[in-house]
């Protein structure tokens, strides 16, 4: 039993971009208002370092932050409906702490001083040492999948990809969270830095170009009859052959202030953005949804929150009629 519990922490972070996943998560529900994460080596396997302004961690919790099944953001079964933290199982620092040598320096308000906390495999502390740092949360992650050498290897292989789907993550996180300012560096080389304040447009501007902004048109599905207790808004591509792009990447869906995956809306529209604009086109998608409480499900595999949408086909059909309408799609 303690060994299939191994293996399912072990399962909980695939690689080095899910563990980023889970860091920034848990700082922004720490309630920080700037990260500044921090990669060294191939694939992050030498460093990976999440840094915060949030609330810190409270002494009372040192002993257990690190231990399966440890979290502050759920008291009772009741409330597992209704969650609104983005973590709440209470696995990513222990699954870190199998996979690679995790420290936290962390200091709360309240604490006079900070503290540098080691971990040994197991969650356990090892160290405590007190150092000086201002209210916030530091996670250190060195030596990442050392014990795995086959998932270490592939990480190793998968550099350039990895590194990729590092800094999409960084932009998917920025993106929705107003208010929060990101920075990336890689090998010591500052790649990418967020204002964290304005709108989404501007967010927009800073991760990507002025070119990509004058290329949207806004969207709101908000007078749309048929969507009744759903509402998609944001910005999409203009019908236009000119800002289309060759892949599809850049096309984003958030729900509840999460990055999520839906392949099949996102297929939809580009079928019938394409429908307009020509076979090899793919539209921007940045798309916000929102949905009542019970018409829908999330479903959280490893690294992806799927979203569930109870009666789909309804919802897929209101959103080509919307977007037949909004690019002037006449024949769909
Ligand atoms: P979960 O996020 O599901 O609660 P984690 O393993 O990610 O589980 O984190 C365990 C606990 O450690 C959290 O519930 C929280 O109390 C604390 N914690 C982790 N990261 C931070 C952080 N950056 N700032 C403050 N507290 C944190
Ligand atoms: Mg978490």
């Amino acid at each position: 039993r303690a060994c299939q519990h191994k293996i399912s922490l072990a399962q909980a972070v695939l690689d080095t971009t899910a563990a980023l996943k889970e860091l920034i998560e848990n700082a922004l529900d720490a309630g920080a208002t700037q990260i500044d994460v921090c990669i060294k080596g191939p694939s992050a396997l030498d460093l990976l370092q999440v840094m915060d302004n949030g609330c810190g961690i409270d002494e009372r919790d040192f002993l257990y932050v690190c231990k399966p099944s440890y979290t502050s953001k759920l008291h009772t079964f009741e409330e597992l409906g209704s969650v609104r933290t983005l973590g709440f199982r209470g696995e990513a620092l222990a699954s870190l702490c199998l996979l690679g040598n995790v420290k936290l320096i962390t200091k709360t308000a309240e604490a006079k001083r900070g503290s540098c906390l080691s971990f040994d495999h197991t969650g356990n502390v090892t160290k405590i040492e007190t150092v000086a740092r201002e209210r916030g949360t530091t996670v250190v992650v060195t030596e990442l999948f050392e014990a795995f050498p086959v998932r270490r290897e592939s990480q190793k292989k998968a550099t350039k990809r990895e590194t990729t789907r590092m800094v999409d993550c960084i932009q998917q996180f920025a993106l929705v969270s107003t208010g929060v300012r990101f920075a990336l560096s890689i090998d010591g080389k500052r790649i990418l830095k967020t204002q964290g304040h304005g709108s989404l447009l501007d967010s927009i501007a800073q991760l990507f170009s002025s070119m990509t902004v004058s290329s949207l048109i806004p969207m709101d599905t908000h007078q749309i009859q048929s969507f009744h207790d759903a509402r998609i808004t944001g910005f999409v591509s203009k019908p236009e052959k000119a800002c289309a792009r060759s892949a599809t990447d850049r096309q984003y869906v958030f729900f509840r202030s999460r990055p999520i995956e839906m392949r099949k809306l996102c297929s939809l529209v580009t079928r019938i953005y394409q429908k307009q604009v020509g076979q090899n086109s793919y539209p921007l998608l940045f798309l916000y949804i929102e949905l009542q409480d019970g018409t829908f499900d999330i479903n959280i595999a490893t690294d992806k929150r799927q979203l569930l949408i109870h009666d789909a086909d309804r919802f897929l059909e209101a959103c080509t009629s919307y977007f037949c309408e909004l690019w002037k799609v006449k024949d769909y």
